[in-house]
């Protein structure tokens, strides 16, 4: 944990560009920005991930994303905005203490943040099948 790069940000030992704090979470510019404007919001406990995050906190997180996110897009003159979490390497996390990404998106931004993809027939039972069996609301 100590070498996390989020945390050192927390404790100041890496300079951030901090646009938002509270007692439980803060939010800073991404410096590799998908989008101009692209903000980081981060409990101040670290937390891996989503599955290790207690319910409590991801609430805040997502409070906050609401609340900043609107003010976000009225001050970088943005036209909408995703909120977006990497969980898992594969997802494309890259830093293992948990954040959500608020991206401000422009009309003409051309971005792709991902692009939807047919199924086989019948496989779309299949797999909605799959996941009934595992939530267990069969
Ligand atoms: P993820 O791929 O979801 O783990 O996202 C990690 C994000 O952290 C990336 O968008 C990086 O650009 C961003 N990032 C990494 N180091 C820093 C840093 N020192 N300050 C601000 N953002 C960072
Ligand atoms: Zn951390």
């Amino acid at each position: 944990m100590n070498d996390c790069i989020f945390c050192k940000i927390l404790v100041g030992d890496i300079p951030a560009e901090i646009v938002y704090e509270d007692k439980d979470a803060i939010a800073f510019m991404d410096i590799s920005p998908v989008t101009k404007g692209h903000v980081l919001v981060i409990p101040r406990e670290h937390y891996k991930d989503v599955i290790d995050v207690p319910e409590e906190i991801l609430q805040k997180m997502i409070v906050v994303a609401k609340k900043i996110a609107p003010k976000i897009v009225e001050a970088v003159g943005a036209d909408g905005f995703n909120i977006g979490i990497n969980n898992g390497k594969a997802a494309g996390q890259v830093v293992y203490h948990l954040h959500m990404h608020v991206m401000p998106r422009y009309e003409y931004d051309n971005l792709k943040m991902w692009e939807g993809d047919g199924y086989q027939e019948g496989e779309i039972k299949e797999y909605g099948d799959k996941i009934r069996n595992y939530l267990d609301i069969n």
